[in-house]
């Protein structure tokens, strides 16, 4: 961590996990990611060796097979991966997502049947919201689920959908109303194994975050039971708005993570190359470029715990959720730009962690909602 001072929701419990998903993250994800890469996707038995250390599902309750700790065990996990530069693995979707639906608005049934599997890796969960016709107006989604006797007959596309090739199991954002906007938007729990109708499209080429599977998903007349609805009746978008604050912390742990990161490896590497007779750091602006840095990476890190710490209390409201997730991914490609620059012509190589920490640090402004629409969260609680 480039602050000495340890995060002040670590306990000595969060900290053994931060240090064990460092471990993990380096040694399987880091060293083999030109592999992840190349496929464009995370072998299964990464996600099972994730799951038999316990970094998967961490705040889910022991008796549906996860960690039972809190959600900062799930943050702690978070965090090292932006730490150690891993943007491959989906777990945040997996783990901090899709189990806390199921968690939240599934019946015991449910409960008993997804989560112990996530836990442990054998399923991998994905979240369907985005279609090609919309992402940040999910009111607008034209996915269908028609109701037929005891089934829903689904049709529909989406994309961009993380773990999306590779998923078991899929939370579906669809219309069980077509014609009643957001109050018809409910959410489906999709079996992914054997499922007739349904096709994985294009693993798609992205700018950055090469080893994550990012997929076009279609459903042709897909069956899905009745009783895969998630919460009491129709109607889950109160269920997708109320996630999303929990969504949006996960992208601050992350992005901290990769700040931190980034100053350190750039502080490092300034120090070690010489150029005019001395250490690029000695080059004022160097140094003054990373005290300024490293005074974001603080101010972004008190502010993100304090988030964190009222998320655990129960108190983090949408607004301030909306501004961890605006203010500190606007501040990680900030400082991983300048950083890129301070390294000069090694900034720009793949070799170099701070290149991979620049081309996958960019999509963390636009998913989980775009900064714009969070700009409009903060505008609206004024
Ligand atoms: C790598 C990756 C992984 C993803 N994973 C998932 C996933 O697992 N599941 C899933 O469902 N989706 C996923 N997404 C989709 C992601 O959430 C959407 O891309 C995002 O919500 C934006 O939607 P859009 O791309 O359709 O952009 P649009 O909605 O078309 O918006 C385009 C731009 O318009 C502007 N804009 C839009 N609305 C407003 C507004 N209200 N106010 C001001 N400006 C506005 C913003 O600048 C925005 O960036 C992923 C995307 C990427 C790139």
């Amino acid at each position: 961590m480039a602050t000495k001072r340890k995060p002040s929701w670590y306990d000595d419990e969060i900290t053994a996990v931060a240090e064990l998903a460092r471990g993990f993250f380096d040694r399987e994800l880091i060293a083999k990611r030109e592999q992840w890469d190349a496929q464009h996707r995370v072998d299964r038995s990464v996600w099972l060796e994730a799951g038999k250390l316990g970094l998967l599902c961490c705040s889910i309750p022991e008796e549906y097979g996860g960690g039972g700790g809190t959600f900062a065990h799930d943050l702690a996990v978070f965090e090292a991966q932006g730490y150690c530069g891993d943007y491959a693995l989906g777990n945040s979707v997996h783990s901090g997502i899709v189990a806390h639906y199921v968690l939240e608005y599934g019946n015991e049934e449910q409960k008993k049947a997804w989560l112990p599997g996530m836990a442990t890796g054998e399923i991998l969960g994905a979240i369907g919201m985005t279609e090609p016709g919309t992402g940040s107006d999910l009111k607008a989604i034209t996915t269908s689920a028609i109701r037929d006797g005891d089934h829903y007959v689904v049709n529909g596309s989406k994309t961009f959908i993380t773990n999306g090739g590779s998923a078991d199991m899929i939370v579906l954002a669809v219309k069980t109303d077509p014609k009643a906007g957001a109050k018809g938007v409910s959410l489906l729990i999709v079996d992914l194994r054997d499922c007739e109708g349904f096709a994985v499209g294009r693993v798609l080429d992205k700018v950055g975050q090469h080893g994550a599977d990012t997929s076009e998903l279609s459903f042709t007349n897909v069956r899905v039971p009745v009783s895969n609805l998630l919460g009491e009746s129709e109607g889950g978008f109160g269920q997708l708005m109320a996630q999303l604050v929990q969504e949006r912390l996960i992208i601050g742990a992350q992005a901290i993570g990769t700040i931190e990161r980034a100053v350190e490896e750039t502080v490092a590497y300034t120090k070690a190359r010489q150029a005019f007779g001395h250490s690029l750091f000695e080059f004022q602006n160097t140094a003054f470029e990373l005290a300024e840095c490293q005074t974001i990476a603080r101010t972004c890190r008190v502010f993100l715990d304090n988030c964190i710490e009222d998320h655990l209390n129960g108190q983090l409201d949408g607004a301030d959720a909306a501004m961890v997730k605006y203010w500190l991914t606007e501040q990680q490609c900030a400082v991983v730009d300048r950083c890129v620059q301070l390294y000069g012509g090694y900034g720009y190589m793949r070799e170099y962690p701070i290149a991979r920490m620049y081309e996958d640090s960019r999509v963390q402004k636009i998913y989980a909602g775009a900064n714009e629409v969070m700009k409009g969260i903060i505008a609206k609680s004024l």
